[in-house]
């Protein structure tokens, strides 16, 4: 755990700190960032930053602390104490619990909520960021809810987590959810995700190998299953504006106009499954197998010619 406390003697160096905040400096994130500068003067108690990718909401989820804590204009001015404190973690007044390495326990949540009670350090605002809060437990989870639920001023809870549906609906309930710009093809991908976006195209090609992976108890949860039927729609579109993309983008290549529309109503019908609360693999399987058809039917035509 990583109860970063301040340690006043030290300044970071301007591009240590300034690197943190690199990602969410990034053009596709302007429309994000407008609408945190928007919230920054007065800022709901809890905030949850979805979509983009685990390092993109730190680094935003960072820029906004600073924003809430940077008393220069326009801010944040990314120069002064504050700023640099809050890049390299290192702030009085900022917790960051990061569930990156696999869970964040009901203890870490407890020092917390202790911490909270004490008077805060400096006299800017404090925030906690909860990074990969799906990685919460189901415990740790109702023992934060304790803590967004009593009414603290200047406190803010950052959550961030790829998607809202990997939250308990109990958290998301309670707070404002603002999505980040999703990653583009090809770039997106935590290596989980391109494994699976691999292994799917390896499926379409051999018929083999994707069966077993679903079938594994707990395999697939609904906001991994979206991601990948979203990665899958960029792929479509990378292919529909003749950019080069994925493996998946390659096999996908061949498919004629009426078949990619197919495969457009495919996955439409997979995002509405999801909303359905139909099982996640199940709709994976659906689309993998659909999808093998159409490929497959393509092979055949190519071979006939
Ligand atoms: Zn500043």
């Amino acid at each position: 755990m990583s109860f970063k406390t301040a340690d006043e003697e030290r300044l970071p160096s301007r591009e240590e700190a300034l690197a943190a905040y690199d990602a969410a400096l990034s053009p596709r994130q302007e429309r994000v960032r407008t609408a945190l500068s928007r919230l920054a003067s007065d800022p709901p108690q809890v905030l949850i930053l979805e979509g983009g990718t685990a390092a993109e909401r730190l680094s935003v989820a960072l820029w906004h602390a600073a924003c809430l804590n940077c008393t220069s204009e326009p801010s944040p001015c990314l120069a002064c104490p504050s700023c640099l404190q809050i890049g390299a973690s290192i702030f009085n007044d900022l917790y960051v619990l990061n569930g990156s390495s696999g869970s964040i326990k009901i203890e870490e949540i407890r020092d917390l909520r202790r911490i909270l009670g004490e008077a805060p350090r400096g006299t800017g605002k404090r925030v906690v960021i909860l990074a990969e809060a799906q990685a919460l437990g189901v415990e740790a989870a109702n023992a934060l809810l304790k803590s967004l639920e009593e009414p603290r001023p200047n406190l803010c809870f950052l959550l961030l987590a790829p998607q809202r549906e990997r939250l308990l609906p109990t958290l998301v309930s309670r707070s404002w959810v603002l999505t980040l710009a999703w990653p583009q093809a090809g770039e997106e991908a935590g290596d989980e995700l391109r494994s699976w976006l691999d292994e799917l195209a390896a499926f379409l090609t051999t018929g083999r190998g994707w069966l077993e992976r679903t079938s594994v108890r707990g395999a697939v949860d609904a906001g991994p299953a979206r991601e990948l039927v979203a990665a899958v729609q960029r792929a479509q579109s990378a292919v529909l504006a003749n950019r080069t993309g994925n493996a998946l983008a390659a096999v996908l290549t061949p498919l004629s106009a009426r078949e990619h529309l197919h495969v457009r109503d495919l996955l439409a019908q997979c995002q509405e499954s999801f909303d359905a609360m139909v099982n996640p693999a199940l709709v994976l399987n659906w689309l993998a197998t659909q999808l093998y058809e159409i490929c497959h039917a393509v092979r055949d035509r190519s071979r006939c010619r």
